[in-house]
């Protein structure tokens, strides 16, 4: 009986020992995975959303602005004079500018706000719940702090600034497109305005 028991007894240790062994592999399957799901949603390069990402969830905020009968605005944020940048310090030290941008971006909006890499040096942000006269001031106050920021990249401090065109979710907008057209306008217009501002479209 003694003999069973202390066989007993090195079985069970051994399912204890491999069950947490499994319990650990399980741990780790699930964080990979959230790091891949967090890897195939965002652009290598800024860490911000990828198109495909952020028109999925601009067609989830477009239903959910028409279910709750609210306002969605949508803005371009373009770099200005971004190809001097690369000129004059070299591609690397964009790509730092382009990181430190986005950066700025997503600590200067709120947590509700989507932000996704557009282009090379373009940015669009999903303003939920935000008229296209609040989103025209939320842009006033990034473009502030962009252009207040010491950016050090390289050997020493690179100044930017951008501009910004926004537009509105409208009734008949049927997808992403339809919306970022007329906040384009929007950004072309504040280029040949001088840069460094925001420009609104609404038609
Ligand atoms: P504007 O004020 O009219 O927007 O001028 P710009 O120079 O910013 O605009 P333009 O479209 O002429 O040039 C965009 C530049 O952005 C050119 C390109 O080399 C640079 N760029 C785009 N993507 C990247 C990137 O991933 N890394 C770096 N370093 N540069 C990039
Ligand atoms: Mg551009
Ligand atoms: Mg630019």
């Amino acid at each position: 009986l003694a003999f069973l028991q202390r066989k007993q007894f090195a079985l069970a240790s051994k399912t204890a020992k491999i069950n947490k062994e499994l319990e650990n592999e399980i741990q780790q399957r699930f964080k990979l995975e959230a790091t891949l799901k967090e890897l195939a949603a965002t652009d290598p390069l800024t860490g911000l959303l990828n198109r495909r990402e952020y028109e999925m969830l601009f067609i989830h905020e477009m239903e959910r602005a028409r279910r709750t009968n609210t306002v969605l605005s949508i803005g371009i944020v373009d770099l200005d004079h971004f190809k001097k940048v690369n000129d004059t310090y070299g591609h690397g030290v964009g790509d730092e500018v382009l990181r430190r941008a986005a950066t700025l971006c997503r600590e200067n909006l709120r947590t509700m706000d989507i932000i996704g890499r557009l282009g090379g040096e373009e940015f669009v942000i999903l303003l939920p719940e935000t008229s296209i006269e609040n989103a025209s001031f939320i842009g006033k106050r990034l473009l502030e702090v962009l252009g207040a920021t010491d950016i050090q990249a390289g050997a020493g401090i690179i100044k930017i600034t951008a501009t910004i065109g926004i537009s509105q979710l409208l009734p008949d907008d049927q997808d992403f497109n339809a919306v970022i057209q007329r906040a384009d306008t929007a950004l072309y217009r504040g280029k040949t305005a001088g840069r460094n501002r925001v420009e609104v479209n609404l038609i």
